[in-house]
């Protein structure tokens, strides 16, 4: 069995390489041949083109940025892909976005799932990601040993769509505590307090996200090197919006917390981690 991979950037390409430890075959396509060169050496196979991976490959995995490039993607690979093989789309798209993508592939006869991670750098290279998947635990047994391969654990979410809704809810839960304890730690500073003595009181009470307390030497340090960009959870927020309003939904905080997400775009720090929020805001 070959397994395609598409997309190998900061998350695709981690998890790819958990899947080359796990000794499956793997071919891979990258718009920039770049980021596949370590890959390469590890043993996978480089295709120059999407279309001469999916021709090869039992079952697709595509980690992509935005619902556009997956579905330009997914536009030149589902003609080509065989019939019944697999595509897990882990890419952080909207629900009624991944249930177009189900629509399109099931008109080629390719099953899809939507299956979004939950962790970051850190997790997607030790194998310790949290996969949502969009289907019922029996139907999507034969992905279970590559969710194994590159995560901790799966959560089988029934149907399609609903790896994707619950990703919109930690996306938006993620990018409103990292705003919410900027702005405290802001007050607390301009009200003359000590930022690590405060760093330590807030990160260990119970009012603040467990994240929080994991990324606090970096926001001690002012280490804000990349492990999820910013300009992707302003993508995410974004994503959650237009969900919102597709389902009547109405997001009043959440507005706001866009507008200081795109502000930080607006100062340059849309490659920085996401966490760079807590000197913008
Ligand atoms: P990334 O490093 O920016 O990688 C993005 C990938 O998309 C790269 O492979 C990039 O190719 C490809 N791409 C972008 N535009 C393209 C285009 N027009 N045509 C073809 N390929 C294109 O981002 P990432 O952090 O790995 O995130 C990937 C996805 O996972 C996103 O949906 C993100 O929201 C989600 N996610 C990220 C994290 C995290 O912590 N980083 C965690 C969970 C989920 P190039 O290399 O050629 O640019």
């Amino acid at each position: 069995m070959k397994i395609g991979f598409i997309g190998l950037g900061i998350m695709g390409s981690r998890m790819a390489s958990n899947l080359l430890k796990a000794h499956y075959e793997l071919v891979v396509y990258n718009r920039s041949k770049s980021k596949a060169i370590d890959l390469i050496e590890k043993g996978a196979s480089f295709t120059n083109s999407v279309e001469e991976l999916a021709a090869q490959s039992d079952i697709v995995f595509t980690m992509l940025s935005t619902p556009d490039v997956v579905r330009e993607i997914a536009e030149l690979m589902l003609p080509q892909l065989k019939a019944a093989s697999w595509w897990v789309d882990c890419s952080t798209v909207n629900p009624s976005f991944s249930r177009e993508m189900n629509q399109l592939s099931k008109k080629h006869n390719i099953r899809f799932v939507d299956a979004p991670v939950a962790g970051s750098k850190g997790p997607a290279e030790a194998g310790e990601l949290l996969f949502l998947a969009g289907g019922k635990e029996e139907e999507l047994e034969d992905l279970a040993p590559f969710f194994n391969a590159m995560g901790k654990k799966t959560l089988y979410l029934n149907e399609v769509g609903n790896g994707a809704n619950v990703k919109m809810l930690i996306n938006l839960l993620l990018a409103q505590s990292m705003t919410a304890f900027s702005e405290a730690m802001n007050l607390g500073k301009g009200m003359g307090m000590d930022e690590s003595l405060l760093l330590n009181i807030l990160t260990a009470t119970p009012v603040v996200a467990p994240f929080l307390s994991a990324i606090k030497p970096r926001l001690e340090q002012g280490i804000f090197d990349v492990n999820f960009p910013l300009k992707w959870i302003h993508k995410d927020i974004m994503l959650a919006l237009d969900t919102a309003s597709e389902v009547g939904v109405s997001m009043p905080s959440l507005d706001q917390t866009e507008s200081l997400y795109k502000m930080a775009l607006g100062k340059g720090l849309g490659d920085e981690d996401f966490s760079a929020i807590y000197k913008s805001v």
